[in-house]
């Protein structure tokens, strides 16, 4: 797609502390911004209150800033896209969903986690916990849903081919139905879910190139389906390579050894912490 400037984004939850592997993405996310003369947003993506904490979000900054890390627009210096936490942006959300339910690109489910797990469909694409929904509630009405708590969910065109040219990783193909099926856009506690937040703040805030892990490729694939839903052009994906501890296993967050606060304490610097890469 053609557009007059990169702009690209930093987007952490603050469910942790910010490990390696972060700063690994995001430092590829900075450098691709700064060799395309672009912008770097940093977002709070702190939608999911019952495992974010307060405490991590003033970490999170201290963190990124320690590393060398530095946005033009962010919770902490306002831009003209503010506000930058996901938690403030409620009505993005809601207009979104709005425009889902009009296209009648969605359906209201009842399923239980523990339905969806003894109906799922396996197996699905590597790397993406989400079991396979099996379309149990696909033909629901909202009308005849009464005193029950549902979630939205994004009704995928089985069979399908989502396809996308990565920046990095090249031709990717995601069969939808196959590789991940129908996918919650609104949880039944009244919270947007992470693809339908991700793509409506990605749209407002004018992102040209989303750079992320590639444990996100599957739900870039789901992204996509809401673009097209939305009739809006999706913008470029670059997906980095994980960064695997040495039993071979992906850095998450309760790699606690290899948080950046950790490192920082054993007095390692960002420089000696980026020469591997
Ligand atoms: N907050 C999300 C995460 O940390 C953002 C992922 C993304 O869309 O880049 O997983
Ligand atoms: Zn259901």
């Amino acid at each position: 797609m053609n557009r007059m400037k990169y702009r690209g984004r930093l987007a952490p939850s603050p469910t942790g502390f910010l490990h390696l592997g972060h700063a690994r993405t995001f430092w590829i996310a900075q450098q691709r911004a700064k060799q395309n003369g672009g912008e770097l947003i940093l977002r709070n993506d702190d939608l999911d209150s019952t495992r974010y904490k307060m405490e991590f979000v003033d970490a999170m900054l201290e963190d990124l800033r320690w590393f060398g890390f530095a946005w033009s627009e962010g919770p902490d210096v306002g831009g003209k896209f503010a506000p930058y936490n996901q938690s403030g942006r409620m009505d993005f959300y809601r207009a979104t969903l709005k425009k889902l339910r009009a296209g009648n690109f969605i359906y209201p489910c009842t399923c239980s986690r523990k339905d969806i797990r003894d109906a799922a469909r396996a197996p699905h694409a590597e790397n993406d916990e989400e079991p396979i929904y099996p379309g149990t509630c696909r033909s629901n009405r909202e009308s005849e849903i009464v005193n029950r708590k549902f979630s939205w969910r994004f009704r995928v065109p089985d069979g399908e081919t989502v396809s996308f040219a990565d920046k990095n990783l090249g031709e990717q193909k995601f069969i939808a139905g196959k590789d991940f099926g129908d996918f919650v856009v609104w949880r039944p506690d009244d919270v947007p879910a992470y693809q339908l937040a991700c793509v409506a703040d990605d749209v407002a805030m004018q992102i040209s190139e989303v750079v992320r892990g590639a444990d996100l490729l599957v739900s870039t694939a789901r992204q996509i389906l809401i673009y097209r839903a939305l009739k809006l052009a999706s913008p470029d994906f670059y997906h980095c390579g994980l960064m695997l501890d040495g039993a071979g296993e992906r850095l998450a967050k309760r790699h606690d050894a290899l948080s950046l606060r950790t490192l920082r304490a054993q007095g390692k610097t960002p420089e000696s912490l980026r020469e591997n890469w």
